[in-house]
């Protein structure tokens, strides 16, 4: 097979290995990609938002299935267009697509099929929304209805800063993502990302993970994207996952297909882990970035055959074999991230590094300069690591973090601790 992945960043990176390494492919292409991806296939100056030159692409390679990456394009529709020009994608329809692009149909859709999550208002205008924070009380949680780039949300911890929250996205703050404003009750428990491959008429469940968003070691600081990963979550426990499964995952997967939106693709639950059960936070369309880094490091089976059953329709009895392993990545990133970073400077030491056992690193925003590696983004690499446990996975991804010459760049050092403390505690 002749095969196309969109995307440029850690999560392309992982998913470029895996794809690579099955004996099903015979040509991987990744547009734009990035100077790690580039060790793994070829890559292609492709303006992933210029459907029709990739559909041109597809064309004169003659391309069997595209995997797109990113949310932006999934949203923006790549997977009906490349459809309606005959070419297999992997991810959902643009109207699938709304499960991540707008807050407030999914808030909806849980409604109507009794999928447990936070409590809401759906709000047009600033003084309802108000009205309604005042109600209820603090905490209380702001969201701007679409895609925001991880900015559209605010865990507000009091009335005043709930309506500063509304003020700023019914103001413009955040762009046509917050013309419509959803109010929800605050959840209380522990979060973890649960993963399920979905092919329109069922799903499969495809392994959890819990990141660290804050900037800082102790969870403090700004959010970013991600500062680390680590899989599986030790709250989801196998009965925990069932009910991720048939409470969640499950009851959407069929709500979505009676609407006429079969969703296909991968469906990444952000959940709450509460006294009553798992309830869902907000759904992603794709992959997590860095948690898709970790999942591949632990799973077995070929991952190409997962996404081909997942496009024709054929999870039914598809079956996945992980390593029994956990998995965990540190994010390397420029200095002054999630700010303001300068590109650029030269990154040095990666060949001893990933010579440390159990070690991987993807590449998140890099750029070659001859046989140079540059940093060329926020997020710059991910060190990544398998073990017997999460302390194993942690050591050697630190022992390889400390192989790294990068005087621009930075990481945390306490990815993983809460795993770690569980594990230290049995
Ligand atoms: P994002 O991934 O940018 O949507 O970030 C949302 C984050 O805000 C989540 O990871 C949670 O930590 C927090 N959050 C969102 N909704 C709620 C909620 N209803 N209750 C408590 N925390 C929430």
């Amino acid at each position: 097979m002749n095969i196309l992945l969109l995307g440029s960043g850690g999560r392309e990176h992982a998913l470029a290995w895996k794809i690579a390494a099955s004996p099903l492919v015979e040509r991987l292409v990744c547009a734009p990609g990035n100077a790690g991806i580039a060790r793994e296939c070829d890559l292609a100056a492709l303006d992933v938002a210029d459907h029709a030159a990739v559909i041109a692409f597809c064309r004169a390679r003659k391309i069997d299935l595209v995997v797109v990456g990113p949310e932006a394009p999934l949203c923006a529709g790549i997977v009906d267009d490349l459809a309606a020009a005959g070419f297999k994608a992997f991810g959902p329809s643009r109207t699938a697509a709304q499960l991540e692009g707008s807050k407030a149909f999914t808030k909806d859709l849980c409604k109507a099929n009794g999928i447990p999550t936070a409590a809401y208002g759906r709000f047009t205008a600033a003084a309802p929304a108000k009205d309604y924070v005042r109600a209820q009380g603090a905490p209380i949680v702001v969201k701007a209805d679409g895609l925001a780039a991880g900015k559209g949300v605010v865990v507000a911890q009091s009335i005043a800063e709930a309506e500063a929250a509304v003020d700023m996205m019914f103001g413009g703050g955040l762009g046509p993502a917050g013309t419509e404003v959803v109010v929800e009750e605050f959840l209380q428990g522990e979060e973890a990302s649960f993963f399920a491959l979905c092919d329109g008429e069922t799903a499969i469940p495809f392994a959890s993970a819990q990141d660290h968003k804050r900037v800082f070691d102790g969870d403090e600081g700004p959010n970013t994207g991600g500062m680390g990963a680590y899989s599986p979550a030790p709250v989801m426990t196998p009965e925990i996952s069932r009910r991720a499964m048939d409470e969640i995952v499950l009851p959407t997967v069929r709500a979505m297909q009676a609407m006429g939106a079969p969703y296909k693709g991968v469906l990444y639950a952000g959940l709450m882990i509460t006294a009553q059960g798992p309830k869902l936070i907000e759904y992603n369309v794709r992959f997590g970035d860095p948690e898709c880094q970790v999942l591949m490091l632990r799973l077995m089976s070929d991952l190409v055959p997962a996404l081909l059953a997942s496009c024709d329709g054929m999870l039914k009895n598809f079956d996945l074999r992980w390593y029994p392993d956990a998995a965990l990545t540190v994010v390397m990133a420029a200095k002054g991230y999630p700010g303001m970073t300068v590109k650029g400077s030269v990154i040095e030491g990666l060949d001893d590094a990933a010579a440390v056992e159990g070690v991987q690193i993807f590449h998140a925003g890099t750029k070659g300069d001859g046989g140079r590696v540059l940093a060329n983004g926020g997020r710059v690499l991910n060190v990544s690591a398998r073990g017997k446990t999460v302390g194993e996975a942690q050591a050697r991804a630190y022992r390889a973090v400390d192989r790294i010459r990068w005087a621009d760049g930075f990481c945390r050092r306490d990815i993983g601790f809460r795993a770690v403390e569980r594990e230290n505690s049995v």
